[in-house]
């Protein structure tokens, strides 16, 4: 009997392990289905990161062949940079951030960071240096303690009290009558998207990368709120390379560098100011979100 149960149990510690590991990467982008479809090269190595430049060198993408989603994408962020994509609806921009963290790998061209192609170094140190913030966060079935600490396991509470108030989720944690011990997620409370928003950019905050990817990183939220994390995340992009993916125009007009994708391809780069002063595609988006305010 014990001979039988023992290796069963062992291999169910290591399913729940992979399971968790797919999980873990899933919910980055919510491809919670989806299983990786890249590994790392026999010869995989480190990653090391030091300015932490990205560069997008002529990437080419689609997920079937048939249907190419990203055409010719050459993008640099220099170290500490902030670049801001912004585009309509299904342009690829989040395709972009799936290629960074090499949930699937360029058909052509290459991603390097700090020289370094990331196809050769390993998944897990490619993820450790990046931070996601999503536009749906994932909460595990666990306290809430768990899934903001996820970003760094061994910090202290004090460090994910910090991380909760920097995201200002702190004073709605402090209300519920668990506190941080609170089991949120599908079997525990649910949390409305913009709590699990603010959860999974205190979850960022504290894992401390030094790149960043924020994609639609505070939709969720009402302008108030967004106002008030904006200025955190502007503090926490301070010294980090950024790649911020907006549809909120007033969240990117800081950016050091503002590119506009349209159908897998980039139309328009340049700062805030150069691209108001010509009649393009960003000036119309600006003066459109303008008009939409002013309406509402
Ligand atoms: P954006 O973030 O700019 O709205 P996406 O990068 O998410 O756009 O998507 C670009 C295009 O790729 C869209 O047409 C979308 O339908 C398609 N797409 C996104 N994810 C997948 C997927 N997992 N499989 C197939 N097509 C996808
Ligand atoms: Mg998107």
């Amino acid at each position: 009997m014990v001979q039988i149960t023992m290796p069963l149990n062992f291999l169910g510690t290591v399913y729940r392990e992979i399971r968790q590991a797919l999980v873990d990467m899933g919910e980055m982008f919510g491809l919670l289905e989806q299983p990786p479809e890249v590994s790392d090269a026999p010869d995989a190595e480190e990653l090391v990161v030091s300015a932490g430049k990205v560069q997008f060198r002529n990437i080419h993408f689609g997920y079937d062949a048939a249907r190419p989603i990203l055409k010719g994408v050459s993008l640099t962020v220099g170290a500490g940079q902030t670049i801001a994509v912004v585009g309509p609806s299904g342009s690829g921009k989040s395709t972009i951030g799936r290629l960074l963290f090499r949930f699937y790998d360029v058909a052509e061209g290459a991603i390097e960071i700090d020289g370094q192609d990331i196809r050769s170094v390993t998944q897990e140190s490619l993820h450790r240096h990046i931070g996601v913030v999503p536009q749906d966060t994932v909460l595990f079935n666990d306290t809430i303690r768990y899934n903001i600490a996820y970003g760094r396991p061994n910090a202290s509470f004090e460090e994910i009290r910090e991380a909760a108030r920097a995201a200002r989720i702190d004073t709605f944690i402090e209300t519920l009558p668990d506190g941080y011990e609170t089991t949120v997620g599908e079997r525990g409370l649910k949390l409305s998207g913009g709590e699990k928003q603010r959860v999974g950019i205190a979850r960022t905050l504290l894992k401390d990368p030094p790149i960043l990817l924020l994609d639609e990183a505070t939709s969720a939220l009402d302008t108030e709120t967004e106002r008030s994390i904006q200025t955190e995340l502007r503090a926490m992009s301070q010294g980090r390379s950024v790649i911020t993916i907006a549809h909120r125009l007033s969240t990117v007009v800081d950016a050091d560098l503002i590119v506009v994708l349209e159908d897998g391809r980039i139309v328009e780069s340049g700062s805030h100011d150069q691209l108001l002063a010509k009649p393009g595609r960003y000036a119309s988006m600006w003066h459109r979100q303008l008009a939409d305010e002013e309406a509402a």
